[in-house]
């Protein structure tokens, strides 16, 4: 070993899932939306001038800032952005997670969680899920260095109520709370209400779900003026410029479309609920999901096993080896009407062979 080796910060990174490049598949693997953004996003960018992109963007992001405070009715000084929330997330362990004691989250959740705590050094502990993969709010209530969990959880679909969250936060007082909202748009309760009520409470979001741009990375946390002011100070001692030009032109038009994100996330709701019934026809085991997406196993054949013979058919779904309790699961992202139905078509003749 070399001696410069051992001064190495060695990570296991986290593995996203694949983005096959072929002409024709159905893709429900990465939770992407299956419509195309807001009109208004392809209108911006025919009008983009080239000549500005010799400037370096605006480092505040300000026409975003503002239209995401708008959006939720809050204070510009409540919002942060970031490249995707995966870059919020990452900023927020930076800034908020610098205790000694371990930082709580699910055993089942965002397997990104684990990956930053690793890379930053946070100790951290993660709390197993109930039987039916559902967080319990008791159980966060014990010395820690901060808590976050996804609402939905993800990869379960699971949904807390507001009141359990509560729960989570009254029993905090002391640490910061992060709520990691990436599905919420998809059936709950935001729990933007609790950043007004209590000081220790972040809401972090994405435009890469229900606001179908995940090509464009951008996602957002909303909290206390005093909260977002650490978390940019953070940001601007890291790297000022995180969000080009383009995208926050794009991003600024999408969200100023509210009919067109409440119509395309009606009807991945919609499509859920049809998908829901017809994988429970088929024998098929999952949760009341409230995301845009369905973990479910089939009691009669692995999940390994389902995976491999969808994507022989060119429909990517997710599946997680690890850890073994969610190994026979595949999570499967809501597509179109007509890609479920593919799916759904194809599992009939698959099951019955
Ligand atoms: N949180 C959760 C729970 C997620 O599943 C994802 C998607 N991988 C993210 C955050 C990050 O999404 P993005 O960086 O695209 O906003």
């Amino acid at each position: 070993m070399k001696n410069w080796e051992k001064n190495i910060r060695k990570v296991v990174p986290y593995v996203p899932g694949e983005q096959p490049k072929k002409a024709r598949m159905i893709k429900l693997n990465t939770n992407e939306n299956p419509y195309p953004p807001a009109p208004g996003v392809a209108e911006t960018l025919k009008c983009i001038d080239t000549d500005k992109l010799r400037l370096y963007p605006d480092p505040v992001v300000g026409d975003l800032v503002q239209a995401i405070a708008d959006f939720y009715q809050v204070g510009s000084n409540q919002v942060f952005v970031g490249v995707g929330s995966d870059d919020v997330l990452a900023m927020i362990f930076m800034t908020f997670f610098n205790s000694d004691k371990p930082i709580l989250f699910p055993d089942i959740t965002y397997s990104f969680y684990d990956v930053w705590a690793d890379m930053l050094r946070i100790p951290y502990e993660k709390v197993p899920l109930d039987e039916q993969f559902r967080i319990q709010s008791k159980d966060y209530a014990r010395p820690n260095g901060g808590v976050i969990f996804p609402n939905p959880n993800a990869p379960t679909g699971e949904l807390m109520e507001l009141a359990q969250i509560e729960d989570i936060i009254k029993a905090n007082p002391d640490v910061i709370v992060v709520v990691d909202e990436a599905y919420i748009d998809f059936g709950g309760m935001s729990a933007l209400p609790l950043v007004e009520k209590y000081d220790n409470v972040i809401v972090v979001q994405t435009f890469s779900k229900s606001r179908s741009m995940a090509g464009s990375r951008i996602g957002y946390a909303i909290s206390s003026p005093a909260l977002i002011r650490y978390l940019n100070d953070v940001k601007y001692s890291f790297n000022s410029y995180t969000m080009d030009s383009i995208t926050i032109a794009l991003g600024t038009a999408a969200i100023r479309d509210r009919a067109y994100f409440e119509e395309t996330r009606d009807k991945i709701i919609k499509t859920r609920e049809w998908t829901k019934e017809q994988l429970a026809e088929l024998g098929f085991v999952f949760g009341d999901s409230k995301s845009n997406f369905i973990f479910a196993m089939h009691p009669k054949v692995s999940g390994e096993k389902l995976f491999e013979v969808l994507k022989e058919q060119d429909i990517y779904v997710r599946h997680f080896s690890k850890p073994a309790r969610i190994n026979e699961y595949l999570r499967i992202t809501i597509g179109t009407d007509e890609q479920m139905q593919e799916l759904i078509d194809f599992l009939r003749s698959y099951l019955s062979a």
